[in-house]
């Protein structure tokens, strides 16, 4: 037989890296980004044009390239970074690989513009699909600007893959909140299909986090400092009060580098630990320095995924030094002088007379009673100075027994097959009972009918949404004084995307700035101290599975509305909640399972019962 390997030609060679090293948009504004800082610019400013599709242009004011260097900057492996392989262990740079370049100019329209200091006139290359079209000289400002445009131009297998021009666009904020957060002696600008959306001058770290993630996140920082012979610590954890539905703001930085870590992430969890409810995220931006020698950033491409010499040593620092950190704020926390007392006040209670803390002594209690009647009746609900969590937590328990009484859905629907059309069923469906605060059991004609309250309530709200956004009923109440809430801008843009479908639901806004929003209005069955816990609660779930068309947005927001709003396990039911519940349940399309198809009810029939008693 004869020979059959042969080298790959340069530009597939090329292709076939780009697969690697640009999956989407944000990974070409990620090298970019990264390249600008390693060329020592202090400003910086990315423009993209629909979520990065048509266009993605870095301008800097660094260094800037020779015109052979910017010839050479896109031949594969072509780097200024390094030069032999003992300099992997000594890296004080973003980029290394020298694929970069290489691998973007391979798949997309390309045209870069640069000057060097020293020269007067600088160069202009363009390049389309690894081809040079053009280089000439020509007049432009000392640094370089790259401009990507049409991206995955021959690819369209990775063109049709990519998503929305707003998921796109979110991608790339990541990657931009990332490098900014990184460096924030540099000077950023964002500017999205013409808008500006971020303008950040050069900061410290705190003013940065502030800068990005908005106003209110300063007082919500304790800072974590330590500095031992292998690592040096500093940064931010977000006290565990503001803990998140979503896992939202966490960033670890190893040498000025975005890095991912699932390890070091659970050391920090490791530090909250009993500070925060199990399900909640903790916010954080640390910062990691270590010897560039103990670090390996060439496991993969992306550069984000890297290795430690010690990590278990890395592990138990970081851990203690968080705890610590925490544990000193707890204690003394800091005295803030500029901080607004008006803004720390729930709004509830804002300008209203303070009460005199009292202690409600319940002489009936017995701690050796197993079930105890701590129903939501006997819920305290003095406002505490622990703040707005414990005060919504009073209210979110007491909710659902007004909640289900509200409900009251339209009956003629109970044409359900488990229920006979005799006296019985009548029967049966006023006859029920709460069983361990979960199940609701009734009889009905061949047996035992047992409903899981939890469950049953989320296919009841969930049909009601559903129905409420696509015919648009949905009812509405007023409040008397809309709400104002704080939101980080990513927040808001994703709240952007599903404001058609929250109004169709039944809220109403006002004006929405980039950092706050307006409520005027609710759905019913939200109420007011409920708002700001379901729009969290929404723009995280969308925030994790980002919907792509119009159906599977309204579909993820009813479920997520039904399952946020809906009476859980725990709560105790009146005698009126629990049949209107099984009524409403019988009169849905599809009662047998809840929207995240888990059973809702289930029979026992009397046969079963009795070969019990065989
Ligand atoms: P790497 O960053 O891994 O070296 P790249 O393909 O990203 O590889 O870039 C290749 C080279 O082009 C860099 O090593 C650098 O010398 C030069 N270069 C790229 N972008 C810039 C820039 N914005 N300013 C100055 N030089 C740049
Ligand atoms: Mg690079």
């Amino acid at each position: 037989m004869a020979d059959i390997i042969r080298l790959l030609p340069d530009h597939v060679a090329n292709q076939i890296a780009a697969g690697e090293v640009v999956q989407r948009p944000a990974s070409v504004v990620k090298e970019l980004l990264e390249n600008a800082i390693d060329a020592q610019s202090t400003d910086i400013k990315l423009i993209v044009k629909d979520g990065g599709k048509t266009l993605i242009q870095v301008v800097d004011n660094g260094i800037g390239m020779s015109d052979t260097d910017a010839r050479l900057s896109f031949e594969r492996h072509a780097t200024s970074k390094i030069q032999k392989a003992e300099d992997l262990f000594n890296l004080h740079t973003k980029g290394f690989r020298g694929e970069a370049l290489a691998s973007i100019a391979a798949i997309a329209h390309v045209e870069m513009m640069t000057r060097i200091a020293e020269d007067e006139v600088g160069t202009h290359i363009k390049i389309e699909g690894s081809r040079v079209i053009s280089q000439e000289v020509a007049v432009v400002p000392k640094g370089t600007s790259m401009m990507v445009k049409n991206l995955f131009f021959n690819i369209p297998a990775r063109r049709n893959f990519l998503k929305s021009d707003q998921v796109e666009f979110r991608h790339i904020t990541d990657e931009f909140h990332r490098v900014a957060l990184a460096h924030p002696q540099v000077s950023f600008s964002f500017y999205n299909n013409g808008s500006e959306v971020f303008n950040l001058p050069a900061n410290d770290f705190r003013k940065r986090i502030v800068q990005i993630f908005g106003r209110k996140t300063n007082e919500k920082l304790v800072p974590v400092n330590e500095e031992t012979q292998v690592v040096k610590i500093t940064g931010y954890v977000q006290k565990p009060e503001f803990a998140k539905k979503s896992r939202g703001e966490q960033f670890f930085f190893a040498n000025d580098r975005f890095i991912k870590s699932p390890y070091l992430h659970h050391a920090v969890l490791g530090a909250f630990e009993g500070l925060i409810k199990p399900g909640m995220h903790p916010g954080y931006f640390i910062c990691l320095e270590v010897d560039p020698a103990t670090i390996d950033i060439n496991i993969h491409p992306t550069k984000t995924e890297v290795k430690f010499d010690d990590e278990h040593t890395l592990y138990a620092y970081l851990k203690s030094t968080i705890k610590h950190s925490l544990g000193q704020f707890n204690v003394a926390p800091s005295l803030d002088f500029e901080k607004d007392q008006n803004l720390e006040t729930p709004y509830d209670f804002r300008d209203k007379a303070v009460s005199l803390p009292s202690i409600t002594v319940d002489s009936s209690f017995n701690p050796f009673e197993k079930s105890g009647t701590n129903n939501a009746s006997g819920y305290s609900r003095q406002p505490s100075a622990k703040g707005w969590e414990s005060i919504y937590h009073g209210l979110e328990r007491k909710l659902p027994q007004r909640d289900i009484g509200i409900l009251e859905m339209e009956s003629e629907g109970i044409n359900n097959t488990i229920f006979d059309t005799s006296v019985e069923t009548q029967e049966s469906v006023t006859t029920t009972f709460q069983l361990r605060k979960k199940y609701i059991v009734s009889t009905i004609k061949s047996g035992m009918l047992i409903i899981n309250q939890s469950r049953a309530h989320q296919r009841v709200l969930y049909e009601r949404f559903l129905k409420n956004i696509t015919i648009k009923e949905a009812v509405s109440q007023q409040l008397l004084f809309p709400l104002n809430l704080n939101f980080t801008r990513g927040e808001i843009s994703i709240l952007k995307e599903i404001k058609e479908s929250l109004c169709a639901v039944g809220f109403v806004f006002g004006d929405i700035t980039p950092e706050t929003v307006e409520v005027k209005g609710v759905p019913v069955v939200v109420t007011e101290s409920e708002v700001q816990m379901v729009m969290e609660q929404l723009i995280s779930d969308f925030q994790m599975e980002v919907a792509e068309d119009s159906f599977s947005q309204v579909d993820m927001l009813a479920k997520t509305l039904a399952k946020t709003l809906s009476v859980k396990t725990g709560e105790v039911l009146d005698d009126r909640s629990q049949v209107g519940l099984v009524n409403d349940l019988f009169a849905c399309k599809e009662s047998a399972l809840s929207p995240f198809n888990k059973r809702t009810y289930t029979t026992i029939t009397e046969t079963d019962i009795d070969r019990k008693f065989i």
